[in-house]
């Protein structure tokens, strides 16, 4: 590209009103804002020029002030085994990440990346090793279901904010990115087909509580007490598991959405008849649903499980009376568990 896009404005990260202002600072009518916002939320294009309602010199001023930014496809892997996708994105600054098209029966769901990298270190893990980069703007968030519609020509019913990254520490512009998502006169997305997986950032969860988006928030607790949790889990020294379980009720009692809790099953480490009494305690009287993952086990790790595993798990866990699930796997002969493919590109 010949043009310096470094100084302009991210057009794709600003909400219908911001856009609103900058057009009115330009000179031009708010209206105009609204017939833009719909040639990139809804009609999606990537060039100014597209814009066939608007003067050739106002969309000439638009590329002098606004960029459109765009992401490249630098890998593609379709499973044999189901239909689900994993895209390794470029970024317009060469960094990579990972998204992951899944197929279910109510339809197509995404995982999308928020950070490049992640901070938070856990154990087993494969996002973190990587090292952490930056954060995602909220058009490189919302870039992901785009340009994986485009591609793929599906429409995507459900997003997960579950690949590469820790959503709450990046919380500004994970908000931002759900509130373009929902805008009525762009996607229109409903929040609820919007799940957020977080490692427990106390603090954020009780912000993302008062937001009252109406999104699923899925728990990555995958241990029972604050020793073993904080072996595997080095954010549990800094919000301990008590912490966690009050922020979650309080989430709970603010949304009135049913709290998902993971739960990565690694033989030996998690997965005893003690630990899934422990679990029942404190999920006690909280509407919750226990998500049991086998492990997926990384070059650089380990930790091993498998299905087998799960299910004796599972059985303690409903024999206990706790509501519990275990993961279906999807793309595994694509290893479509992200933060894997990132890291051999960026090592
Ligand atoms: N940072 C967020 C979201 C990204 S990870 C979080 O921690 O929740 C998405 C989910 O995959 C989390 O539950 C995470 O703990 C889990 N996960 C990461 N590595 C895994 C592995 N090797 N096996 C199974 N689950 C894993």
């Amino acid at each position: 590209m010949t043009e310096n896009n470094h100084e302009k404005i991210d057009i794709l990260s600003l909400s219908l009103s911001e856009l609103e202002e900058k057009i009115q600072q330009l000179g031009e009518k708010k209206f105009r804002a609204l017939q833009i916002w719909q040639w990139l939320h809804v009609k999606r294009v990537r060039d100014f020029d597209k814009m066939s309602n608007l003067s050739a010199q106002f969309r000439g001023k638009l590329s002098d002030v606004f960029c459109i930014k765009s992401l490249i496809i630098s890998k593609r892997l379709a499973s044999n085994i189901d239909n689900t996708v994993k895209y390794l994105y470029e970024l317009p600054d060469g960094n990579h990440i990972e998204t992951v098209l899944m197929e279910y029966k109510h339809g197509y769901s995404l995982c999308v990346s928020t950070q490049v990298g992640c901070k938070m270190g856990c154990r087993f893990c494969a996002s973190t090793i990587a090292g952490y980069k930056r954060n995602l703007l909220p058009s490189e968030i919302l870039l992901q279901i785009y340009e994986t519609e485009r591609d793929s020509n599906i429409n995507i019913s459900s997003i997960v904010l579950m690949g590469i990254g820790e959503p709450l520490d990046n919380f500004e512009n994970v908000t931002r990115f759900l509130e373009i998502l929902r805008d009525k006169d762009g996607n229109n997305m409903s929040l609820r087909h919007v799940s957020l997986s977080t490692c427990g950032i106390v603090p954020k969860i009780y912000d993302l509580a008062d937001k009252n988006y109406g999104i699923t928030l899925s728990v990555s607790l995958h241990a029972t007490d604050d020793e073993k949790r904080s072996e595997i889990m080095p954010v549990n020294d800094k919000y301990n598991i008590n912490e966690l379980i009050d922020a979650c009720r309080y989430y709970l009692k603010k949304t009135k959405r049913r709290i998902s809790f993971e739960y990565a099953l690694i033989d030996g480490v998690n997965d005893s008849i003690e630990q899934a009494k422990q679990l029942k305690r404190l999920l006690h009287g909280m509407q919750s649903h226990v998500n049991i993952i086998p492990v997926n086990k990384i070059k650089e790790r380990e930790f091993t499980s498998d299905r087998k595993s799960a299910i004796r798990f599972q059985n303690m866990l409903v024999d206990l009376g706790v509501n519990a699930t275990i993961r279906r796997t999807l793309g595994s002969d694509i290893d479509a568990a992200c933060g894997q493919l990132r890291r051999e590109y960026e090592i």
